[in-house]
């Protein structure tokens, strides 16, 4: 069972990928995407519809993913809250995470190891 102070010890040591990888995470994930239909809430709000299944003008299959609205750096005791995510493209989830960049306090490193 993954709580917040084992959380902020994975997130410490750089390890948060373990987070990813656990079961309570992969299950919270899949409750996310049945709960937004399998569709990017942010293109939703445009009235777009954009799901995995989406062609995007290089001719491929849209990336997906679930997001944390909050992130989880910031806020560990929401990884595992459903209503702190939602599913999102990979081009909405740039954007997101482009957000995220420009609350921490070193914005110069904004474009270093962003993946
Ligand atoms: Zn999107």
């Amino acid at each position: 069972m993954i709580v917040p102070d084992h959380l902020m010890k994975l997130i410490n040591s750089g390890q948060l990928i373990k987070f990813y990888k656990s079961k309570e995470w992969r299950e919270l994930r899949k409750l996310a995407m049945k709960r937004d239909n399998y569709e990017c809430q942010h293109c939703k709000l445009e009235g777009k519809v954009t799901t995995r299944e989406t062609i995007n003008k290089h001719g491929r299959k849209t990336k997906m993913d679930v997001n944390h609205i909050k992130p989880v750096k910031l806020f560990p005791h929401l990884a595992l809250s459903l209503s702190n995510t939602e599913y999102l493209c990979v081009y909405c989830h740039n954007i997101a995470d482009g957000k995220d960049e420009m609350i921490k306090k070193e914005p110069k490193f904004v474009n270093e190891e962003r993946w």
